[in-house]
């Protein structure tokens, strides 16, 4: 699944493979990465981020694959999906390209609840791959909502999530759902923003009769600007995320990268 629409973006492509060795485990293509900043100054203020995680986070969203553009996060939440199927179906994939296209791993059943961004397009290879948005527009796309799954109990053999947590008001009721979901030994495979130098979860916002409560102003991700489209953070994760998906009875292993504290990925196992 490569993008080549024109000779400049051969040339372009062409380029960066001579230049790097950094190899992409969504898409395969090996080569050289770019990087842009994409945190935002109110976002900064309102987590209050020292100098170092915003350079980490900006890495974190803002280092990219130039053939498939899928970024530093989403490239370690390939990895670890890679490391799972491949123990399930007993294969050595390399890469989610090639290994959406395979009947075994096809075969598995796989729950997107959101699009994990630029690398959805090489799961989506998979004509069995569930995948869900929240309050779905389009038709073509269902919607589930992590709070009330509508999926039958000990079904699936992976459950992903991206960047989705922070914005689910109960996140209890979420890992209770995805736990309900999953088939014993199970995995649910996700990313979520985690200021890992802060021992407890900062609860920015809580639902109360229906309507939000505001601990914190409010935080927004999705654009650079607040509005009704943009999504309300209700948490800001420290390190007892671990511990809330431990009681929430699953196994925690955490993907890490050690050149970037920020970035993480977890693979939990409902025991
Ligand atoms: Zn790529």
């Amino acid at each position: 699944m490569t993008s080549i629409t024109s000779p400049l973006h051969y040339l372009k492509l062409l380029y960066f493979k001579l230049a790097g060795d950094t190899h992409c485990a969504a898409c395969n293509f090996t080569g050289k990465q770019k990087a842009k900043k994409v945190l935002w100054d109110n976002l900064i203020n309102e987590w209050e981020l020292s100098t170092q995680w915003v350079d980490w986070f900006n890495l974190r969203e803002g280092k990219y694959c130039v053939n498939c553009r899928c970024c530093a996060r989403t490239h370690q939440l390939s990895t670890g999906i890679l490391q799972e199927i491949n123990l399930m179906v007993a294969e050595e994939f390399t890469n989610l390209d090639s290994a959406f296209k395979n009947y075994k791993v096809q075969a598995l059943h796989i729950a997107e609840i959101n699009s994990l961004g630029n690398i959805h397009p090489f799961l989506a290879q998979s004509p069995n791959l569930r995948y869900s948005e929240f309050l779905s527009a389009d038709l073509a796309i269902r919607s589930e909502n992590l709070e009330s799954l509508s999926y039958n109990d000990d079904f699936f053999d992976l459950v992903l999530t991206s960047e989705t947590l922070e914005h689910v008001p109960d996140i209890d009721k979420a890992f209770s759902e995805i736990h309900r979901v999953l088939k014993p030994g199970g995995k649910h495979i996700f990313t979520t923003p985690v200021v890992w130098d802060r021992p407890n979860t900062r609860i920015r916002a809580f639902m109360e009769d229906g309507k939000v409560i505001h601990v914190f102003p409010p935080s927004y991700h999705g654009s650079k600007t607040k509005n009704q489209s943009d999504y309300l953070v209700f948490y800001e994760f420290g390190q007892d995320l671990v511990a809330r998906c431990e009681k929430a009875q699953f196994q925690v292993e955490l993907l890490s990268d050690k050149e970037n504290a920020s970035l993480v990925t977890f693979i939990t196992t409902k025991l």
